[in-house]
């Protein structure tokens, strides 16, 4: 449309019609005081200017319109510009947005680096998510799936910066979702929310969720976790937090890998691998921690050494392979008998264990003892589709009573061990 505008009107044509004007006043005056037959002259003269004024007036209405036109457009051009501005100004703050977040990030993987146990890392990333997004009502849960049993399980929690201890333990339905789905999961409402019934949200602590989003912990296809964030009121996150805590999963998630790799390692070091129960050179190092903290305290502790009666029989009749099992059987009940916290059970070499019982005197130990060697007689194990069963001796030797050195006492207990060998076994004796 500018393009067909036409040239402005030289100055020409304003300053020829005054210059006549000026002229006709001056003949004007000349023919009211001179001559008056000279308005016959001025009327010719005025008709001219009349005759040369209207395409002119013409030019200027043509002239003003293509002015209005030419204005339009350039207001139009202003609010394009003003948007594109806007536009811009949204990119640049998610920009800087972005440049928070990866700096964010890269201080928690950062941290995370620097954690090696799982204890550690889970803490680490629940007080970092915390950091990054709670307020100080938002809760911050990292489950994780139990090694043993594959459910969910609390690794850590948080709110307003504090421990929190949370309930439901095993997670409620938003997580319930997200261990079939393995997807992300925004909640903007609960009350809103169609794939979820707003009646049944119900929190064993009797939380308020009102918002919420949560990530899958997931290394490959290997789902590890979930890491969540809630809040009771409504509209607390965006998708754009929903990314960002995906983002920090996928970190998260390795950190957690890595840990439960060093875990598992740290464990192979001290635990044996068929048993599992901890090895002889771990067992020596905590007896000595535990003779020194039981000297401290002046209270008693309990050594038990347990052997399996005539175990090579079971090797020699069933193959090392079902003896294995043996031991594993044996093992296991030996965690169920002592499943106490403080006490320490491990496999002292062979088919031998040793149990340390913290805080107990000689008689508790010789009942306990008791009730173990009972229980592994009554139990039948099938060893290739036949039924056997076994028993053990047991020998029980007590701090600071027996022995007051570490030595000594493994010494006063494998005496006593070896007299109820000697006894006639399935049995227990003290020292
Ligand atoms: P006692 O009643 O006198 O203790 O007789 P025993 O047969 O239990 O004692 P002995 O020390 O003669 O035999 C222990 C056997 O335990 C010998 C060894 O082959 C077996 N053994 C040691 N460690 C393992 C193991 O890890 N697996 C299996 N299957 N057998 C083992
Ligand atoms: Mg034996
Ligand atoms: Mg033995």
């Amino acid at each position: 449309m500018t393009n067909k505008l036409k040239q402005p009107l030289s100055d020409l044509c304003f300053i020829l019609p005054a210059a006549l004007l000026i002229i006709l006043v001056a003949l004007f005056l000349f023919a009211f005081f001179k001559d008056l037959h000279f308005f016959k002259y001025l009327s010719i003269g005025l008709s001219l200017i009349v005759f040369y004024m209207l395409p002119l007036w013409n030019r200027l209405a043509q002239k003003q319109a293509v002015f209005t036109i030419k204005m339009q457009d350039t207001r139009e051009k202003i609010n394009l510009l003003e948007a594109e501005i806007a536009h811009e100004k949204k990119v640049i703050s998610s920009f800087e947005e972005k440049i928070v977040r990866f700096s964010q990030l890269k201080g928690l993987t950062e941290r995370l680096s620097m954690s090696l146990s799982l204890e550690d890392t889970s803490k680490t990333l629940s007080v970092e998510v915390n950091r990054l997004f709670g307020d100080k009502d938002a809760v911050i849960i990292l489950y994780l799936f139990q090694s043993k049993t594959g459910e969910l399980g609390i690794s850590s929690s948080q709110k307003d910066q504090m421990n929190i201890n949370i309930k439901a333990k095993r997670g409620d339905i938003f997580d319930q979702w997200i261990v079939k789905a393995m997807q992300p999961l925004l909640i903007e409402d609960t009350k809103a929310d169609f794939r979820f019934d707003a009646d049944k949200i119900v929190t064993e602590d009797s939380r308020k969720i009102r918002s919420l989003i949560s990530a899958p912990l997931m290394v490959g296809h290997k789902a590890l976790g979930i890491l969540r964030v809630d809040s009771p009121r409504e509209n607390q996150f965006t998708t754009e937090d929903l990314r960002f805590l995906t983002t920090i999963g996928d970190v998260g998630a390795l950190a957690v890998e890595n840990a439960q790799l060093y875990e598992h390692v740290e464990e192979l070091a001290i635990k044996d691998g068929l048993t599992n129960l901890y090895l002889k050179k771990y067992f020596l190092d905590r007896l000595s921690e535990e003779i020194s903290r039981h000297m401290r305290h002046k209270s008693e502790m309990a050594l038990l050494m347990i052997d399996l009666d005539f175990f090579k029989k079971y090797n020699d009749q069933f193959g090392h392979t079902a003896g294995d099992i043996v031991l594993k059987t044996v093992a296991s009940t030996l965690l169920e008998v002592f499943n106490q916290p403080g006490n320490f059970v491990a496999r002292y070499g062979g088919e031998e264990f040793c149990v340390l019982l913290p805080d107990c005197s000689k008689n508790k130990a010789a009942q306990l003892a008791e009730s173990l060697r009972k229980k592994i007689e009554a139990q039948t194990i099938t060893l290739r589709r036949e039924e056997t069963s076994m028993s053990i001796s047991v020998g029980i030797a007590v701090f600071p009573k027996d022995a007051q050195l570490k030595e000594e006492l493994i010494h006063k207990a494998d005496q006593a061990l070896y007299r109820a060998k000697k006894e006639g076994r399935n049995r227990v004796c003290t020292a």
